[in-house]
């Protein structure tokens, strides 16, 4: 072979691809792109991530065949925030969206948009829960609100629809009938969003069943104290406090001279609420609903359980009911898998999948999310993409949710604004060497409207230490060592030997919130 023979080869291709597609770029140069994002689904409930709960194989296949963070987390831990974090590229403070109330200017620089002026087409299904409509998309087909999981009401492109069946296969058939519609020549991003496993948690029938003979065991720190952790101890979210109707599914007359629960918010009329829920169950779902449901709520009644015993049983109804709903959104991306195979887009189609982040499944007797403590910092992350992704990767550098917009953006050779914060994971994706952050900064707001009382913070984590500021009269810190202490029981803060390292660590956490712009 010549020396240049290849260079001539490749430069021959070139002219080919020109002459055959004008100056358009060739579509499958360029990536596609399938975003999955769950809404509240827990590191702790995937297999791929040692998970000893549940077994998720669909989900699990994308961590064979690709990349999982290992360390990968959100920078304020809601639904909507994250939502806006992601498309964004920017903290909250900077993109609008502090907490739930908050409505997303659709007027930014989203990555959905800059990649449809790149010539991709862009859609959305599922999910939104961002209050304006959604803008950057060719088609988009959103859940209104936070949805139904039965006979959601969805918005198409401006029009209500009326769906019949299960919020995540809904969802599916949706994204589904997206990518089939999608226009041939052009490279595509369809984010496909779950509603599940978000509360209430309502299962598909065909999952009823599963772990019904089970006692799940509670986790180590299900009966945690709060001692030294105010704001722990203020929060309304633990599960011993949990609806007894619209969580736990009794009805009334289940449960006389029982305490409803306070459920994270006093003010919610709970009865109107759950009424309204199980109302939007056709009658034959409704039939199949009650065929499981009638059984538990005998047992219920049978055994009138109080005090530790009510709560360990409200433990397993929540986290069954959790799993349950997460088995539904696993076979469901089982199916979008296997469309991309049958169609010949695997190959060429990076997919990813997250949560909006992570949630509490009863460690420290809770479950929601919200704190920077670990279990809902974290967010699942995995990604393939079989062209320059290696199967099985590993990845332990630090990924947070803001840093997905540059990644697809990077990815798909578009422009990354100098206005996204986040940093493209395109190199540590590839296994090339990329200059990192050590460290990460965290911002959570909701307080004290909306739900479950949890005071506003911000800190800073590195690989091994915590540091989080409640910043609210009375102020004070916390200090957690998660090599020694990975559960975060004891708050270090104050003891003398670590003032040091405190003093170091504000010191660190004040240049992270001068580099952001983070003054609030
Ligand atoms: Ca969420």
């Amino acid at each position: 072979m010549k020396p240049h023979s290849a260079v001539w080869r490749c430069l021959a291709l070139i002219a080919a691809a020109l002459v055959a597609g004008g100056s358009a770029p060739v579509p499958s140069a360029r990536p596609n792109i399938l975003f999955i994002m769950s809404d509240d689904h827990a590191q702790q409930a995937i297999s791929s991530y040692g998970s000893s709960l549940i077994q998720t194989p669909n989900i699990d296949r994308l961590a064979r065949e690709g990349a999982l963070f290992r360390n990968s987390f959100v920078t304020n831990s809601i639904c909507a925030p994250s939502r806006a974090v992601l498309l964004t590229g920017k903290y909250s403070h900077l993109n609008g969206v502090r907490d739930n109330r908050d409505a997303f200017d659709g007027a930014q620089v989203t990555f959905p948009k800059l990649l449809q002026q790149a010539g991709y087409y862009t859609a959305i299904t599922g999910k939104w829960h961002l209050k304006t409509e959604p803008a950057g998309f060719d088609y988009w087909n959103v859940l209104v609100g936070q949805g139904k999981y039965y006979n959601p009401r969805m918005i198409e492109m401006g029009d209500t629809v009326q769906y019949e069946g299960y919020s995540t296969t809904v969802v599916t058939d949706l994204a589904l009938k997206a990518l089939q519609n999608r226009p041939k020549d052009k490279p595509f991003c369809l984010l496909y969003q779950h509603k599940a496993p978000h509360r209430n948690f309502m299962p598909e029938p065909q999952y009823f069943s599963a772990w019904a003979e089970d006692t799940i065991p509670l986790p180590a720190t299900f009966y945690d104290d709060y001692r030294g952790r105010p704001a722990a101890a203020e929060a309304d979210m633990r599960v011993a406090d949990m609806y007894m109707g619209f969580d736990m599914k009794l009805m009334p007359e289940d449960y006389p001279g029982y305490p409803e629960g306070t459920g994270g918010n006093a003010g919610f009329d709970v009865s109107e609420s759950w009424s309204n829920t199980i109302g939007t169950l056709s009658p034959e779902q409704r039939a199949e609903w009650d065929k499981h449901y009638d059984e538990v709520r005998r047992a219920f009644r049978e055994k009138q359980p109080r005090g530790k015993a009510l709560t360990e049983w409200k433990f397993q109804r929540y986290i069954k009911d959790y799993l349950r709903c997460i088995l539904s959104v696993d076979a469901q991306v089982g199916r979008i898998l296997a469309y991309l195979d049958e169609s010949g887009l695997a190959e060429n189609t990076i997919v990813v999948y997250t949560s909006d982040q992570g949630f509490y499944l009863g460690e420290h007797g809770w479950y929601d999310k919200r704190f920077m403590y670990e279990e809902s910092l974290r967010t699942p992350l995995l990604v393939r993409y079989p062209k320059t992704i290696p199967a099985g990767k590993r990845i332990a550098a630090m990924a947070l949710n803001l840093d997905l917009a540059p990644t697809l953006l990077e990815f798909a050779g578009a422009p990354v604004p100098e206005g996204m914060q986040g940093q493209s994971l395109k190199p540590l994706l590839e296994g090339k060497s990329a200059r990192w952050r050590k460290a990460i900064y965290y911002h959570y707001y909701e307080y004290p409207h909306g739900w479950h009382r949890v005071r506003p913070h911000y800190g800073i984590r590195t690989g091994r230490y915590k540091l989080i500021h409640f910043y609210n009269a009375p102020a004070y810190w916390e200090l957690y060592d998660l090599k020694k202490d990975p559960n975060e029981l004891e708050n270090l803060y104050g003891q003398p030997k670590y003032n040091r390292l405190a003093r170091k660590l504000k010191r660190r956490l004040e240049e992270l919130r001068s580099s952001y712009g983070d003054s609030g």
